[in-house]
């Protein structure tokens, strides 16, 4: 058992949940940025961009307690 060191990467994971005290499987949401938002205004490709996990992060949370546990950054 790994502690502190997990690398998130883009989709659902197994990972410690210190909240729980054990492995749990990690539920991502992607999240979206100031930065994002401001290009899909200034050119209207926000649904292309919303479709591509090229410029977002995803958060990392707990499945079952919803605690955050990281987040993967491109
Ligand atoms: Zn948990």
């Amino acid at each position: 058992m790994s502690h502190g060191t997990t690398v998130f990467g883009p989709d659902p994971q197994h990972a410690y949940c210190p909240n729980c005290g054990k492995n749990v499987m990690t539920h991502t949401e992607p999240k979206l940025n100031l930065i994002t938002w401001l290009i899909c205004l200034l050119t209207g490709f926000w649904c292309i961009l919303c479709c591509c996990d090229c410029t977002k992060d995803v958060d990392h949370r707990c499945s079952v307690c919803a605690t955050y546990l990281g987040s993967y950054k491109r």
